[in-house]
């Protein structure tokens, strides 16, 4: 399924509602919306995206010459902008994002599941051709059995670390992008980074395998939420923002007060 679901492209509705939005022109070929994109461009209204530029304007894909919505990337290997982007996958041949990222992590956790069963199942048999005088014979069945058991343990161990790397981002609500361009940020003063979508643990394992806690290990999308281009913000990260906002007030008006000051 992670191979052949589509990781999410950026859609026409939200292209048209942020070109319009940030006051651009938007050329007819995007305006073409079917009733489906009317709606939800009436339900995203209410929403802004979280994540500008430096300079306060939305981001903006210059490959793509197409609006960037939040935890949006642009992927080199497919050429386009992924939603949610995570990472390209060399091994599934396609991206990592919104819409297969469950498909991706349950492959990946049964896929250690099923190696650890095969190292765990066959480990005596293993420990038999070990002791046996043909094991080095190339072809013999004792030298095929402990190349077998040796490839699923190492392997095991292998892609466990990569699964318990993606359960710990997903515990965070991180992707791996999110994970190598924020780290060592802070938000300003000395302030640790604040992860804007970093909720309680049970909303970030539900943004990632659905509001259905039943169907948490069934590769299904049913109870995913959102639409792929917004996102809910955290508690702690809306209170950052307010306070950044304050103290950028205060620092406005005491500007403003030195400046008339200095004049009169
Ligand atoms: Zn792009
Ligand atoms: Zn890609």
């Amino acid at each position: 399924m992670s191979v052949f679901v589509d990781p999410g492209r950026v859609p026409e509705w939200y292209a048209r509602l942020e070109m319009e939005r940030q006051g651009m022109h938007v050329p007819s070929k995007v305006m073409m919306l079917d009733d489906v994109d009317y709606k939800m461009l009436a339900e995203d209204a209410k929403g802004g995206s979280i994540e500008k530029k430096l300079d306060g304007s939305g981001r903006w894909c210059r490959k793509c010459v197409k609006v960037k919505p939040d935890r949006t990337h642009h992927c080199r290997v497919c050429n386009r902008c992924v939603l949610k982007m995570d990472h390209h996958c060399p091994w599934i041949n396609n991206c990592v994002g919104y819409y297969n990222y469950k498909y991706f992590y349950l492959f990946i956790s049964y896929g250690v599941l099923i190696l650890l069963w095969v190292s765990a199942s066959s480990f005596v048999n293993f420990l038999r051709s070990v002791a046996s005088p043909d094991v080095l014979d190339f072809g013999s069945d004792s030298f095929l059995i402990a190349s077998c058991w040796l490839y699923a343990s190492l392997f095991s161990v292998a892609l466990g670390g990569f699964q318990t790397f993606h359960t710990c981002l997903l515990l965070k609500n991180f992707t791996t992008i999110e994970l190598v361009e924020k780290k060592g940020q802070t938000n300003g003063n000395h302030h640790c980074y604040v992860h804007p979508y970093d909720r309680t643990v049970v909303q970030n394992v539900e943004d990632a395998l659905g509001s259905i806690h039943a169907l948490w290990f069934i590769p299904t999308r049913i109870g995913i939420r959102g639409n792929g281009v917004r996102y809910m913000p955290s508690e702690e990260y809306l209170a950052e923002t307010r306070w950044r906002e304050r103290k950028l007030a205060v620092g406005t008006t005491k500007e403003y007060g030195t400046g008339r000051g200095a004049s009169l």
